[in-house]
């Protein structure tokens, strides 16, 4: 009780010395610019020293002892600052303190359109010096604005979108609606809410490219499939060669257009699952050896030596086996496709440590061309290859690094990705160990 208190004299005593130091503006230009002249005259030797500050004390002294004294009369402030938890005429108590928790920012302005409130939230947006001020000196947006005076004018709510392009572009949606004082015919003051859509506005149009490069993905087998089909038909009815020929390039277009939606089906799935944890205990000495033995073929036809190296008493890993297999699938089929010309792949499993968290490190390794700098933040965004027609040529989607970073997130690992021109590249995933 007793610090509770104490927390609270300490918290008026700030919100005091805050309002008085705020007050105090005029008399502190004062105090500094007295300085300066008794400071000039002392060096000057037109002043002595002693004299000099002295005479300076006693100034000062005057111009504080009147600053607190109409501190002591000031009338009570209408407006409330956003962190201010002492009473105000606006809001005060519980009150304040729920307007200040709000996620989304509010600010009140009175009839001549000068801000009286606004919420902490609303700090970032109108700046800390906002009260008082009028609010088209606060926000500097037109649309608003605009908005605000047509309230002001015909007294009819209205919500608004519009976008700040700077310093990096935000999306907001503001409602501004007038708020009428019990018994008081016209309104008095407008409430202003900002909703933030920058998150929403990004999702909605990362879902249109998603869907407008899926389509364009499907579009293209689809139309090389239409186009033999009428050609069968039509001038290679009769051509048996021609026809075998033909049917083995749309056996491989029906081939990518089945990867894609695979593809597509598996990452759907894998996002939906994303926020639960898997909850098995999985070998991923297994999961590797499982996937290395199905790459033999695939390996051999490249001349690719692949060599899986782990310890023994490796720890299990908590994790999903089927997505754990994809993950080593992918990342394995990349190496081999890409890094063929080196080689040798190597798959190695050890164990490591995280912020003091036992993991199991996987990397997998190849001695290919590598990938330039420049490609290596957005390679697990969908769609993204360093080069579209060697990939497509290598039956690549473009969405295998995409599911191998879902898969990943959802077993709270972490994906690295290492490369040199000329060297090679080296994938490695962080799984925490299971328990
Ligand atoms: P894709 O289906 O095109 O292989 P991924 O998402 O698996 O799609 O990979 C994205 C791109 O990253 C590939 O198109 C390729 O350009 C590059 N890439 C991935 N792995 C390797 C690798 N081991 N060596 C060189 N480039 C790679």
């Amino acid at each position: 009780m007793a610090a509770a208190n104490d927390g609270s004299r300490r918290r008026q005593g700030r919100v005091w010395l805050r309002d008085f130091w705020a007050r105090w503006t005029g008399t502190r230009s004062f105090v500094v610019t007295a300085a300066v002249i008794f400071l000039m005259l002392a060096l000057t030797g037109a002043l002595h020293v002693t004299a000099a500050f002295v005479s300076f004390l006693l100034l000062a002294g005057v111009a504080v002892a009147r600053a607190i004294a109409m501190g002591e009369t000031a009338p009570i402030r209408i407006q409330s600052r956003a962190d201010d938890r002492a009473p105000s005429a606006f809001a005060a108590g519980p009150a304040l303190a729920i307007l200040n928790r709000l996620p989304d920012a509010l600010f009140v302005l009175d009839g001549g359109g000068r801000v009286v409130f606004g919420n902490s939230a609303a700090e970032p947006l109108i700046g800390k010096t906002a009260l008082g001020r009028h609010v088209a000196t606060a926000l500097r947006v037109a649309p608003l604005i605009a908005a605000i005076e047509s309230v002001m004018r015909d007294g009819v709510a209205r919500t608004i979108e519009y976008e700040m392009p700077v310093p990096v572009e935000r999306h907001f949606s503001a409602f501004v609606v007038p708020i009428e004082a019990e018994g008081a015919g016209d309104p008095s003051l407008y409430l202003v809410l900002l909703h933030d859509l920058t998150d929403a506005k990004r999702v909605e149009a990362m879902r249109a490219d998603f869907v407008a490069f899926a389509s364009h993905e499907l579009k293209t087998p689809l139309a090389s499939l239409s186009g033999f089909i009428d050609t069968l038909r039509g001038h290679a009815r009769d051509d048996p060669e021609a026809r075998e020929k033909f049917l083995e390039i749309m056996a491989d277009q029906a081939g990518r257009m089945r990867r894609l939606i695979e593809d597509l089906l598996s990452l759907s799935r894998i996002e939906l699952r994303e926020h639960m944890r898997p909850a098995d205990e999985v070998d991923l000495l297994g999961v590797v050896s499982d996937v290395a033995d199905g790459l033999t073929p695939t390996a051999e036809q490249y001349g690719v030596e692949v060599i899986v190296t782990a310890p023994a008493g490796l720890p299990r890993i908590r994790g999903d086996r089927e997505e754990l297999a994809q993950v080593v699938q992918n990342l394995a089929d990349n190496a081999l496709r890409y890094g063929r010309a080196g080689k040798r792949v190597e798959i190695s499993l050890t164990p490591d440590e995280k912020l003091g968290r036992p993991m199991v490190r996987l990397s997998v390794r190849d001695f290919g061309p590598g990938i330039a700098k420049e490609h290596l933040p957005r390679l697990t965004e969908r769609f993204y290859r360093v080069d579209a027609a060697a990939s497509r040529a290598r039956g690549g989607t473009g969405l295998g690094l995409a599911i191998v970073k879902h898969i990943v997130n959802r077993h709270q690992g972490t994906l690295q990705i290492e490369s040199e021109i000329g060297q090679g590249s080296v994938f490695t995933v962080l799984f925490p160990v299971a328990g």
